[in-house]
């Protein structure tokens, strides 16, 4: 075959491949358009998940009458000046209209504030008509209809219309975030609308908004970020360990404004959780880089999402550091969407509404009083001795006594030390130890709130920075098994734990090899207490050979170190004393991170007081 050149059509629908993958794609570039024209109210209509029909009105610039035949061409674009290096704007390529209009039946309508009216031009599947005149509100509207028409091979890769029409939402909430003082409204036969109202200026302003699109638990449940290094500004939210995901579509990046999905941003937000989260579960968290735009190549992929740094490693040492620093910070926050979820089961609970049997029960103590006494009842509660005059008396006497008998029992027992705890426990952040239930939780009081332990998870965590402190202070203390036990292994797994020994020793642990195929157990940590040694050993070998040519040791000693804190069950389904309940909850406000446990599960809940008093209706 004979060399020729493309047509212009097919030119575009080359370059259509690329950018527009799918209906979500066509909306980003249209609202791109709609930012870049410095648009303050978007508004998106869709139908068949934007296979039929997307419209994107906004009330910005404008395109002149004799521009909009440029608008639909390739390469053309006013956004560009000489220096690729230096983009301020979303858009730049000047692809994505001619690409759009080459694939789908595209329409552009606009009107400048100097114009009397509006001007129309349309491309269908790359053939071009009009301009001409159209009556219009100032602003632009790119209408385009049977997206992929002229491309069906496309069209058979579409989703479902519901999973088109929520991927659209997603890429309009995902720019969204990044630009709070604009208003956006989807709508269409094919979802529920959504409206964000535009929201004031500046930090609180971008909180609003981003509470608008993640729900107002994130706010409650994040730490604000804000730091600089050499001419690069971090800022944003990190969502505290305990409120995770199980995917990574809650974790939103912007460079310069623009929506990114970068490996090398998430890397680091992983890398910033790493201690705090396991590994399959996600933080939520809002970045936003800013920096000089020569410092960073946006010109990698023609959608524009990945981002090529001029400094990776500055950027992620300070996103590493940042994120670290605001979870160190917020110590041993414990998430408050566990009270909050807490509060609703409570709500929502079975139990019968108890207003009119009580008051039925009321009723026939009250028909009966004549003949009840307390001291004559099955169901004396005290066992001390009622003042003479309280006996054989009518009902209110009776109640009376009743009171004056539970008010001695309470004073007996805070001569045992029980009832009341100190001011200083009290008023630390973990609160008093008050009680332990179904061998597990510790029930603890603060001023002005109640505290759930989960003793188990605080312990794996205390353990787990143990551990991890046993690296560089003092080994941990070992305890001699009587009998070495013997772990039959694959003799990689062999060679991989040997090759760790010296720290496996740090951290209480002796082994050494035996034989090709086994391992000797002389000591284990004697925090763990009671483990089953040949699991917890399978374990060690499996995380050492998933991490030993990938990560560094640093990273494969945080992962032996969670391993064996996972398997610590001293505390698990262990009676403890007051005095023991206290210094875990000392042990725990000492220990940074300690809110969460190694699974990024909470170790703690806490009910403000505030909040018993609305579950009993008494706010
Ligand atoms: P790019 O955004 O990369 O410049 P596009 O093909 O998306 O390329 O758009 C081409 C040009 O059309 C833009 O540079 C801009 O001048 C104009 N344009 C497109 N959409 C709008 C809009 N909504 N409002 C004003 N101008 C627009
Ligand atoms: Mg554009």
């Amino acid at each position: 075959m004979a060399i020729k050149q493309l047509t212009e059509t097919i030119i575009n629908q080359i370059a259509a491949g690329e950018v527009i993958e799918r209906p979500a794609s066509v909306v980003k570039e249209l609202v791109e358009n709609a930012i870049d024209a410095g648009a303050t109210h978007i508004d998106i209509v869709t139908a068949g998940g934007g296979k039929n029909l997307i419209r994107v009105s906004d009330n910005g610039s404008g395109i002149p009458f004799d521009e909009l035949t440029l608008a639909v061409a390739r390469h053309c674009t006013s956004k560009l000046t000489d220096n690729v290096h230096d983009i301020r704007a979303l858009g730049f390529r000047g692809e994505a209209l001619p690409s759009i209009g080459s694939v789908s039946r595209l329409s552009m309508k606009s009107r400048i504030a100097e114009a009397d009216s509006g001007f129309e031009i349309n491309v269908h599947g790359g053939r071009l008509e009009g301009p001409r005149p159209t009556p219009m509100n100032g602003g632009t509207i790119a209408e385009v209809r049977d997206l992929f028409f002229a491309t069906p091979a496309r069209l058979k890769f579409m989703k479902t219309d519901r999973a088109e029409a929520s991927a659209i939402s997603d890429v309009v909430k995902r720019v969204a975030i990044a630009f709070p003082h604009i208003r956006f409204s989807i709508a269409g036969s094919d979802r529920t609308p959504l409206d964000l109202a535009a929201t004031g200026a500046g930090s609180a302003g971008m909180l609003e908004r981003i509470s608008q699109v993640l729900g107002k638990e994130f706010p409650e449940n994040a730490i604000a970020i804000d730091a600089m290094r050499d001419g690069v500004r971090l800022s944003g939210f990190a969502g505290i360990p305990a409120f995770n995901r199980a995917n990574s579509l809650q974790q939103f990046a912007y460079v310069n404004g623009r929506p990114v999905r970068d490996k090398q941003i998430w890397g680091a937000i992983r890398g910033a959780y790493a201690d705090v989260i396991s590994r399959d579960r996600h933080p939520v968290v809002v970045l936003f880089l800013n920096l000089d735009p020569a410092l960073v190549d946006v010109n990698v992929h023609p959608a524009k999402a990945d981002v090529r740094f001029r400094d990776p490693g500055l950027v992620r040492g300070l996103i590493v550091g940042a994120i670290r620093e605001a979870l160190g910070q917020s110590g041993i926050r414990a998430a408050t969407s566990g009270a909050e979820a807490m509060l609703n089961s409570f709500r929502r609970g079975g139990i019968e509404p108890v207003r009119p049997a009580a008051a039925q029960r009321w009723q026939g103590a009250a028909a009966v009083n004549q003949n009840y006494n307390v001291q004559q009842s099955p169901y004396r509660p005290f066992e001390t001795e009622p003042a003479a005059s309280h006996n054989g008396g009518g009902f209110a006497e009776t109640v009376q006594a009743f009171l004056y008998d539970g008010a001695a029992a309470l004073a007996a027992d805070t001569r045992a030390g029980m009832a009341e705890a100190p001011q200083e426990l009290l008023s630390a952040p973990l609160g008093a130890a008050r009680a332990q239930i179904h061998s597990n939780y510790i029930v603890s009081q603060t001023e002005d709130s109640l505290v759930i332990v989960d003793q188990h998870a605080a312990h794996e965590r205390l353990v787990y920075e143990a551990l991890k402190n046993a690296l560089h202070s003092k080994p941990l203390p070992a305890q001699m098994l009587l009998i070495p036990e013997i772990v039959d292994l694959p003799e990689e797994d062999v060679g991989r734990l040997v090759a760790h020994a010296e720290t496996l020793a740090r951290f209480g642990l002796g082994i050494e090899s035996f034989g090709p195929g086994a391992i000797a157990v002389r000591e284990t940590p004697s925090m763990l207490g009671e483990i089953d040694t040949q699991k917890l050993i399978r374990d060690l070998a499996d995380e050492i050979a998933e991490h030993d040519t990938s990560d560094g040791l640093k990273a494969i000693l945080d992962h032996v170190a969670a391993t064996m804190a996972c398997h610590g069950s001293v505390r698990a389904g262990r009676r403890l004393k007051p005095d023991e309940m206290n210094a875990l909850l000392r042990q725990m406000e000492e220990t940074p991170g300690s809110g969460t446990c190694n699974h990024g599960r909470p170790t703690y809940i806490e009910l403000k007081l505030t909040d018993i008093e609305r579950l009993f209706g008494r706010r």
